[in-house]
Parts: structure tokens; sequence; C-alpha cells
């Protein structure tokens, strides 16, 4: 089945050489923990983020010295490149001379309709694009009084008040977060803005937590939101390695049909029936297809009596016997092998299949 969720329809804007917006693809974006004053390193996690599908990849800006440093950052990279910038709009200044392709600002916190003036005319003649990013975590103190807890009206509140900011200066390259640690307030909080709004969303569940339980929370929040067409860029916030970040968000893309990136792997959650060790298989092949960028199905399961039947829209697939397992494609067994070739079997026959269709 092909995805058919309507898009909303929003407007469209350009990060570098990307699209974003409605006619463009959900797009993926995930941030770096390093030290952004570090280039090298930096780099070196942009790169594995690249390789992992990351699209967007956003820098914190704490200083000046870091502000500079995305110069170098810059030459290493062509991958589109946002500053993350708080309270001081001289940051924001200086990353644009340095090359980046979008700003993570909040117009009402960088000191004063002046300050935003000048950050704007930098950005100008390049349509850089300056992303609000409301967070429930820090919303402006009158609308905490007036709400009396971050209400998803009231992030919604928050961030009218900056895009008029920024409006007021007749600037509209604008892209708009609303993330809240709370799931239902982060979708209420996007459902609301996007009836009232077309700029283009990008849309997170923040501080999501570890790899198990944040990738559950993003998974349901970002799910809901993307089966109702909300989302033109998206983050899964994880406390780990970035490079998950890009993992999960493709995971969760290719399970409402929306993007199809790598191997959509189908295991069965093993029975009595099975009789090899289906779990350990399941991890392997799952770590050792994660290279892989071409859409393919690929399913691992226990046994034969259901193996192959269950897993009929499955590319390619193992079913487990007594010590073996069947190697099947397109739901037809093809041959047997012992349980101790199945991993390397999958792995080189996966590598082939794609090898063919090219
Ligand atoms: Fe059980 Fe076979 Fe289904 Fe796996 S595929 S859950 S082993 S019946």
């Amino acid at each position: 089945m092909n995805n058919s969720i309507p898009r909303k329809k929003t407007r469209q804007i350009s990060l570098g050489t990307l699209k974003i917006g409605w006619g463009s693809r959900v797009a993926v974006q995930s941030m770096c923990n390093t030290d952004t004053r570090d280039a090298a390193a930096t780099l070196s996690q942009i790169r594995r983020l690249e390789e992992a599908g990351c699209e967007i990849v956003r820098l914190a800006v704490p200083d000046a010295e870091a502000a500079k440093a995305i110069g170098n950052i810059r030459k290493g990279t062509a991958v589109p490149l946002v500053a993350d910038i708080h309270f001081d709009h001289r940051l924001a200044l200086e990353a644009v001379k340095q090359g980046v392709d979008g700003l993570r600002i909040n117009p009402g916190n960088i000191g004063g309709k002046d300050k935003v003036a000048e950050v704007v005319r930098a950005c100008r003649d390049r349509r850089l694009p300056i992303r609000i990013g409301v967070n429930a975590g820090s919303l402006e103190k009158h609308l905490l009084e007036k709400y009396g807890h971050p209400t998803p009206e009231a992030i919604v509140e928050s961030a009218f008040g900056h895009i008029r900011i920024l409006e007021d200066l007749d600037y509209r390259e604008i892209k708009v977060s609303l993330k809240a640690s709370d799931v239902l307030t982060t979708v209420e909080a996007y459902r609301l803005f996007s009836k009232q709004s077309d700029y283009p969303l990008h849309i997170g569940i923040s501080e999501a937590g570890t790899i198990h339980s944040g990738t559950i929370k993003s998974s349901v929040g970002l799910g809901i939101l993307l089966s109702e067409g909300i989302g033109d860029t998206m983050r899964v916030s994880l406390t780990a390695d970035p490079v998950e970040e890009v993992r999960v968000a493709y995971a969760i893309l290719r399970s409402l049909k929306i993007r199809q990136r790598g191997v959509d792997l189908i295991s069965c959650p093993t029975c009595g029936r099975t009789e090899i060790n289906i779990i350990g298989l399941a991890e392997e092949v799952e770590r050792r297809l994660g290279h892989i960028t071409e859409p393919l199905t690929v399913a691992v399961m226990g046994c034969v009596v259901n193996g192959p039947g269950e897993a009929r829209e499955a590319d390619i697939g193992i079913a487990g016997g007594k010590g073996v397992g069947m190697l099947f494609k397109h739901g037809e067994i093809v041959k047997r092998f012992d349980e101790k070739e199945l991993a390397d079997v999958l792995v080189r026959e996966v590598e082939e299949m794609i090898k063919s269709k090219k």
C-alpha cells in the first residue's frame, strides 16, 4: 500500500539546496552533540549523520568561538547547516557570515527589535530561513501568568508573538517548531497552529528521553502528526548518539509509508514453535543491514509453518526450522541453510539483490 496521507499545504522555503514545505519530502534533521568549536570532531559527526540519511544538521552556537568555527565546518560539508542561537544576536550575525543556511532563534529573546532587524538584514539577501523554536520549558512569563502553565494555546500564542516580530520587518522565510516534552501538549499545539498558519513546521518531541523511551514518545507524537499531514521537517530527540535519531526518524517515516529509505525489517515475536535463535538473528541482521539505503523489506521468521506466509510482503527472508533456516523470496522457499550460516546468507543475498536492482 502506498502512502495516501494528504500533506497539509505549507509555504515553501529553502534551506541551502533543500526545499522545505508542501511539495517537498519530509526532511530528517538532527543536531550535533560535539563541541561546535571543535570543527574536526563536529565534521566527523556530520559525516556519520549524513551516511545515516540526515538532511539538516543543527549546531549549538553558545559563544563567538563556536560561531567562528562554523566557517571551517562549512568548508567540509554541503549538508544544510542551522545555527542554534539564544539571547545574543551577534552570534547570529557571525554564524550568517560564516555560511550557515539557516538560524534557529527566537526573535523575542535576542535583545530587542533593533537587534532582530540587524539579523533579518543579514539573512534577507540569501533568504536564509529563521526557525522560531518555541519550547514549553521556556515560555514567556506573561503567557505562563495568562494560561497558568504551558498549555498548547500558550505555546501557539508565543509562536505568533515571535512571528509578528519578523513579519513587522517584512520577513517571511520562517519555519516554526512548538515543542514540549509532553506528547499530547505537543500534538495539540501543532494542530492548533497548523489550523491558523501555513508556515512550514519542524516537528519533534522535546527532551523525549533515552533510545527506548524517547523512541516510543517520538513515534507516538510524530506518528500522530505525520498521519494528519502535519510536519515538513522532523527531529527525533534522544539522549543518545544523534545517528540513532536519524535511524528512528526514518523508521517512523517508513512505517507510515511517507519515505522508504533503508531496510524495513519484519521479524516475528517468536513462540513455542521457534527452534533457532531468532532474537539474535534478527538483531544481527538489522545491525549488518544498517548501511543499506535502498528500500527493501527483509523478514526474519521463526518457522516455516507461518513464516513465509506471514511475511509474504517481504522481498527476502529467513524462516527457521530445527537447527536450520529456509531462505525465501517473495513468500516462496528457495533453499535450506544451517542455522550458523543464516546471518551471512541473508546479508549476502540482500546485498546481491540490491546490486542486481541497480
Ligand atoms: Fe511462531 Fe512461526 Fe509466527 Fe514466529 S512465524 S511467531 S515461530 S508461528
